[in-house]
């Protein structure tokens, strides 16, 4: 059988690819290697009787318009929490509760002057994204060409940046290079404020708090937060794997053919242009395109070959930074966790352990020699208080831990065991008490997420999100367009922009990208 389009993947981007190409009117086949959809946003069990987000454990990225467009509430998505608040913990003080990123409501706790110095940057800050939202929903201009459509696009871009006005104008472009500690070292005085906002610009990331680009990272999960609206920061009842699977059903809702269990060996190509997929089991299935949810790299380097591929291209492909600095850790708990001086409301939230800049750049420098953090940052749900329904009994406690890297001095396989203790240690520092209630433990390193989710390095955007891999230029010069040197191959993941998180619009601007070529 023929299609007219193959989906390679069936992570949340290619569902939403290929949900997009069915209303087009294509034929169209998702073919994803694991057993279940989703990719890196899924729920499973980890431990007997307890389930968890495996990968994205909190929504805050992908735009309402577009959750709306693909009905995700009417084939089932519902919502456990939404308009989360983020907690930072504290040893020697109380904890400080506040709505990171999304609204400038009051702080409590947090009076006087740093009171209105925060409410003044979450302001300014949030203007400044709003002015990034068209651009990350957008599909990129091409560089170098003389086609009035990609003059458009740029003038467009630079349009939303100019109606800034002219002081603010000023102030981003300012800024938008910047390390976000020198941002933030200008704006407070409160080491935890400062700690809060900068984990948001590094989490997911190779960068500290005083790394080059690490505001335009802050500002890019602010846009996205802010074009979730309302659901940010939520947790879908039943884990990020409800998401995939509203997904699933809005795809084959759509007439898409979804077959899991099935690995893609390699994309073919016939007379210079892509044919359809051999499965790994040597079936061949024809295609007019093929879309790939697969990382860059993967689908370049393995799936297609560099025999199809010119020199200077596979150069840049081999030179995408892939290697991920993020872990994950599961704890199956017989009761609550007690964090101290903790209130209901914010253990039903997110909580982070990143006191001060200081702690978080700390934490960053063992990274730069490949050694694991001894004091990492953590960003921690208990998505069971929400979400009963996720543990037979006792609690779950999820937590993306910063910084893990992937090439570790003497490799994971001695030291999991280990880096698991020291991350332990310091929720049990925030927790007493933790470490005696947990009856299961599970540890991700970004060598495991790189095998359990097919991602090259184990990294949360397929690909380092900096400005030499951000827009036009992501994930590489000559496939920015989610369009790649090969006529019919198109990249469809987090590896294009806007990069990754559970957003949809990477997906959503490939099956633009697919139906507009074909017109
Ligand atoms: C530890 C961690 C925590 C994160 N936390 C959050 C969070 O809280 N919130 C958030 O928004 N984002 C989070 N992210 C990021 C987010 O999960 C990803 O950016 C996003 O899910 C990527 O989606 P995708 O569809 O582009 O790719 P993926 O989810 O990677 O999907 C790609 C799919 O392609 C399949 N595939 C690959 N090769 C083949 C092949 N040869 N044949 C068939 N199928 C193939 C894979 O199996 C996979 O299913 C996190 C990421 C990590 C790693």
């Amino acid at each position: 059988m023929s299609y007219d389009c193959i989906v390679v993947g069936a992570g949340h981007n290619g569902l939403v690819c290929a949900t997009l190409l069915g209303r087009a009117g294509k034929k169209v086949l998702v073919v994803e290697a694991a057993e279940q959809v989703g990719g890196s946003a899924i729920t499973r069990e980890f431990h007997p009787g307890f389930r968890v987000s495996a990968g994205a454990h909190l929504f805050y990225a992908m735009p309402n318009s577009l959750l709306r467009d693909l009905k995700l509430e009417h084939y089932g998505l519902q919502w456990a929490a939404r308009a989360m608040r983020t907690t930072v913990l504290q040893l020697d003080k109380g904890p400080l509760s506040l709505a990171v990123g999304v609204a400038d409501e009051e702080t409590p706790g947090l009076g006087g002057s740093e009171g209105l110095a925060l409410a003044s940057y979450q302001a300014k800050l949030q203007r400044f994204a709003k002015a990034l939202v068209p651009m990350l929903a957008a599909i990129p201009p091409r560089l170098g060409t003389e086609d009035w459509s990609n003059r458009l696009k740029f003038l467009k871009l630079a349009w939303q940046v100019r109606k800034l006005g002219r002081h603010d104008m000023r102030e981003f472009l300012r800024i938008i290079g910047m390390n976000v500690y020198d941002l933030l070292q200008e704006n407070f005085s409160s080491s935890a404020v400062k700690g809060a906002l900068a984990f948001d610009a590094v989490l997911g990331t190779n960068f500290g708090p005083r790394s080059p680009g690490s505001v335009l990272t802050l500002l890019h999960r602010m846009a996205g937060l802010q074009a979730t609206g309302q659901n940010a920061i939520a947790q879908p009842q039943g884990g990020m794997g409800a998401v995939s699977e509203a997904l699933a059903k809005a795809a084959q809702g759509a007439g898409v053919s979804i077959k899991t269990g099935l690995a893609v060996q390699k994309i073919l190509v016939d007379q210079d242009r892509t044919s359809g997929v051999q499965l790994q089991s040597g079936e061949k299935i024809g295609a007019k395109s093929v879309i790939s949810n697969a990382d860059p790299k993967t689908t370049f380097l393995t799936l297609l070959g560099t025999e199809y591929l010119d020199t200077e291209f596979v150069r840049r492909v081999q030179h995408i930074r892939t290697q991920g600095l993020a872990a994950k850790i599961h704890l199956a708990l017989n009761s609550a966790p007690c964090f101290t001086q903790i209130s209901a409301e914010s253990l039903a939230g997110r909580l982070i352990i990143s006191p001060s800049m200081e702690y978080l750049e700390k934490a960053f420098n063992h990274s730069k020699y490949g050694e694991y953090s001894t004091a990492p940052a953590i960003e921690i749900t208990v998505p069971t208080i929400n979400d009963p329904a996720l543990a037979s009994r006792g609690h779950v406690l999820s937590g993306v831990v910063q910084y893990a890297p992937y090439a570790l001095k003497g490799g994971w396989e001695n030291q999991r065991q280990r880096f698991m203790e020291t991350v332990i240690d310091t929720l049990e520092a925030y927790a007493p008490g933790l470490r005696k209630s947990i009856v299961g433990a599970e540890l991700l390193t970004p060598v495991d997420i790189e095998r359990e989710f097919r991602m090259t390095g184990g990294h949360w955007h397929h690909g380092e999100l900096a400005f030499d891999q951000f827009m036009m230029v992501r994930p590489v010069p000559g496939a920015g367009q989610y369009r790649t040197p090969m006529p019919g191959l198109f990249l469809c993941g987090a590896g294009s922009h806007p990069g990754g998180g559970v957003a949809g619009l990477a997906g959503r601007n490939a099956a633009l990208q697919v139906v507009a070529e074909d017109s």
